[in-house]
């Protein structure tokens, strides 16, 4: 018989959180009654920040902080070729033009001293970015004092895509309340806490959080502070935007927040796994994901990259553990080398960082109810067929 699947992600569904949902659908709303604002509240105060606005997903999340943060035609972007298509997809939806700045082979997030001279050299042709998009990739935090320290500097703004990281903490900070101008995290269904589809985008600035609301629906408003106009009677709205429906609904509302509650166990538990993985992993053939005292990560991912001594290369290794039934994966294909961005122009050996993690790397099974025999199982495959 062969041995149990092992996923490289799974969900954590509790009674508590079926239960909050089945309340939810009994109660007299499905979209946008009082539920939502809860969540909102609830995520704004754990990660210690002013404004949360709950979105349909991350992706429009991402649309709509570059939307708000002014991105538009003859704009420019930047962000990490290490990452899902959505962290580069979100400047082109805005019409404006995506560039990426490679990858540091520690962190595999965005390189501070390849921004660093990328800014220089944009800065001596004239043409900064507006907008600067690093991945907390693996939910590991980017360098965001640093990056803050240069975008105060070349006037761009920060978008952090945390989707990776909710709970994570850099210099004793929760992700999203600290350095960055908006910080984007996803609940989709393999991410850390889960709506179905979801996500969150926060802020400390008043009124970036304004033109968040708005754009996330419609661009509509009854708020009499907003309105350009006199209101004619109690069921009056004013557009005053163009906004999209990216709304979160008061259904998955209730799982986020019952979702929210076992956070911390959750981060936890990923770490212990993460370590663990470090101990029994450091006589393979295997390159770890490196420690920063600075920071503490979500653990989202634990991704190895296969060094020269392995017996074999990534793509066999990958077809090795999928046939022992382990759930391997592997984040990310550089988006440059995506047939999309290479008919933008974009090169494979422009980002050569990210190309050569993303040649060796494989994330494998991690979430908060794997069990020590699983993990073991993972690292005994592993070995016998790498070391
Ligand atoms: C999952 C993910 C997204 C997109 O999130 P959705 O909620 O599925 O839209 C964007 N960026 C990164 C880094 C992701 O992992």
């Amino acid at each position: 018989m062969a041995d149990e699947f092992i996923p490289y992600s799974r969900q954590d569904i509790s009674d508590a959180d079926i239960a909050a949902v089945s309340a939810q659908l009994r109660s007299d709303f499905l979209t946008q009654g009082p539920v939502g604002g809860e969540f909102e509240r609830v995520f704004a105060e754990r990660h210690s920040v002013r404004h949360a606005i709950g979105v349909s997903n991350a992706t429009a999340a991402l649309h709509i902080g570059c939307l708000a943060m002014g991105v538009g035609p003859g704009s420019l972007v930047w962000t990490s070729p290490n990452s899902f298509v959505s962290s580069a997809n979100c400047a082109v939806f805005c019409g404006a033009e995506i560039d990426f700045v490679d990858t540091d082979p520690a962190t595999r997030n965005m390189s501070l001293d390849e921004l660093t001279a990328k800014l220089e050299t944009a800065d001596r042709s004239g043409r900064l970015p507006d907008v600067v998009i690093p991945v907390d990739f693996s939910g590991l935090p980017c360098d965001l004092a640093e990056m803050r320290v240069l975008a105060d500097r070349y006037g761009f703004k920060i978008l952090e895509d945390a989707s990776h990281a909710t709970g994570a903490s850099y210099k004793g900070e929760p992700t999203g309340s600290a350095h960055a101008h908006a910080t984007v995290f996803s609940f989709h269904a393999v991410k850390i806490v889960t709506t179905g589809e979801g996500g969150m985008i926060v802020t400390q600035d008043d009124a970036l959080a304004e033109k968040l609301r708005l754009l996330r629906s419609h661009g509509v408003t009854r708020d009499d502070a907003l309105l350009q106009r006199v209101s004619e009677g109690g069921w009056y709205y004013e557009m005053v935007d163009l906004g999209w429906n990216y709304r979160l609904t008061d259904l998955q509302s209730a799982l986020g927040l019952s979702q929210m509650t076992r956070m911390d166990e959750w981060r936890e538990a990923r770490e212990r796994l993460a370590d663990r993985y470090d101990v029994l992993l450091a006589d393979g053939p295997f390159k770890r994901p490196a420690r920063f005292n600075d920071r503490v990560s979500s653990w989202h991912l634990y991704a190895v990259e296969l060094t020269q001594d392995a017996r074999m290369g990534r793509a066999e290794m990958f077809a090795a553990m999928r046939a022992a039934n382990i759930g391997v994966n592997v984040h990310y294909i550089p988006i440059h080398t995506q047939p999309f961005y290479e008919k933008l122009g974009f090169a494979r050996e422009q980002f050569p960082n990210s190309v050569a993690y993303y040649d060796h790397a494989m994330s494998i099974p991690l979430f908060p109810a794997m069990t020590a025999a699983q993990q073991d199982r993972v690292v005994e495959t592993m070995m016998t067929l790498a070391a």
